[in-house]
């Protein structure tokens, strides 16, 4: 065994091997009669694996404080999934106009929706303050004041939380970290004051909280002691100054299981950052803040597979190639940020001698490879998994090359759901047709 082969059952329990045919199955779905029935590259994902990844937050919390899970829609925004969160009581965390409208259309409530995002126009201001959003999770002084003059515009008030920037290493990817004072999120902790009295003297701004996410794919928990240590103590200078904040938003970034790691389950973190926050209140003689989290790819990451099949063997001076249908337009994370996926196929190919392969997609460019150096046994026609493609695998597709978006479905004990049809070569020509 090559030490970069994954073992899927390792990544997520509902992702087997059936003992006897030795396929692939995801909720004892064969991974293979998915592929047949819906083409490929299809992204498959598990709602008991959603669901579970959600309740493992929930009851990390539970009885511990006042505590609301907000997934962040961004990691995957289909409906569907958005919808099975929303069945379970989550709110969410959004970006952009769009995915609050993706949460309504969801059944999710605005009123537990946070907007976070470093440049929130006025229309998607207005548009969130219109359907009532919970609150606005503020990056700049600019945009406190956006938020002020669109609310007072409507006549309407809007709760805000400052995001800041703790200036902590989340000692992740330069990519995917965002609480260094050199990444373009939040404000700083010298200026946050400055930008907290504004809000506080604004008559059409509620000072709902603070909020702080330092970044993606954490496999260590230290960093976010290190982060709420600073968060506390600005809350105790923003006290000083009049200033009383009840809520505390500790950002999402839990990271997942790509190959090898080892990150913190919630049940190893959420107690401890709770307590640390229940023994700073009691120091403070204050009531218990309110918390929230913006959990993403620990939600999805692992709930989803993205099925693609094997176009074409191809050797090149000795390197092997597996050119399959999936490309860096359905999973850019590969090229964007040379991340690892692990690949497996689907079936046992009893005739096929294993070789080492650059599994690679059909697009014009080079950086369009899907992983390197894999060792597997396959064919022309096979079915390869991708793994841990649940979280920024389809909602960061793009259609490069007129290639459609892949279609999508759930799997809920047993029960398969296409929850996205293939997009037509016609979906992709209406805007240009249409004008
Ligand atoms: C992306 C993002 C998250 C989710 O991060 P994950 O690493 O997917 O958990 C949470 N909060 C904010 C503000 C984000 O931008």
């Amino acid at each position: 065994m090559q030490n970069n082969s994954v073992n899927p059952s390792d990544l997520n329990p509902h992702l087997q091997f059936d003992g006897v045919t030795g396929e692939l199955q995801f909720e004892k779905t064969d991974l293979s009669g998915l592929a047949q029935t819906y083409g490929t590259p299809l992204y498959v994902y598990s709602a008991s694996s959603i669901k579970e990844a959600y309740r493992a937050y929930a009851s990390a919390c539970e009885g511990l404080a006042n505590v609301t899970i907000c997934y962040a829609v961004k990691a995957n925004s289909n409906v569907h999934i958005l919808k099975a969160l929303a069945q379970e009581g989550a709110g969410f965390d959004i970006v952009s106009a769009g995915e609050l409208a993706r949460v309504i259309a969801a059944g999710g409530k605005p009123q537990k929706a946070v907007f976070a995002g470093v440049g929130k126009s006025a229309q998607e201001i207005e548009y969130a303050l219109s359907q009532g959003v919970g609150c606005f999770n503020v990056e700049s002084e600019a945009e406190m004041t956006r938020i002020g003059q669109v609310a007072e515009k409507m006549q309407r008030m809007a709760n805000v939380s400052l995001r800041v920037n703790p200036d902590v290493d989340a000692k992740t990817h330069p990519y995917i970290s965002t609480g260094l004072k050199e990444n373009k999120f939040g404000v700083s902790m010298n200026a946050a004051p400055r930008v907290y009295q504004f809000a506080h003297a604004h008559p059409w701004l509620n000072v709902h909280g603070i909020d702080c996410h330092i970044g993606s794919q954490l496999t260590d928990a230290s960093p976010y002691f290190d982060a709420l240590d600073r968060v506390l103590a600005l809350l105790d200078q923003l006290a000083a100054d009049g200033i009383e904040i009840n809520h505390l938003d500790l950002g999402g970034g839990i990271g997942i299981r790509y190959l090898d790691e080892t990150p913190p389950t919630p049940a190893e973190v959420l107690p401890r950052l709770i307590a640390k926050v229940k023994d700073w209140a009691q120091s403070k003689g204050r009531s218990m803040p309110t918390l929230s989290f913006e959990p993403g790819r620990s939600i999805v990451g692992n709930a989803g597979v993205l099925l693609t099949q094997v176009e074409f063997l191809k050797e090149n001076e000795g390197k092997h190639f597996a050119i399959v249908d999936a490309a860096m337009n359905d999973l850019m994370r590969p090229a964007m940020y040379k991340a690892f996926h692990g690949v497996v196929a689907v079936q046992n190919n009893a005739h096929a001698q294993p070789q080492e392969y650059d599994v690679v997609g059909p697009v014009c460019e080079s950086g369009d490879w899907l992983a390197k150096n894999r060792t597997l046994a396959i064919e022309q026609g096979d079915y390869l998994a991708i793994l841990s493609a649940g979280a920024y695998g389809q909602t960061m597709a793009s259609n490069y090359n007129s290639r459609g978006r892949a279609a999508e479905v759930l799997i809920e004990n047993g029960e398969v759901t296409l929850i996205r049809r293939r997009e037509t070569i016609e979906d992709q020509l209406r805007p240009e047709l249409d004008v």
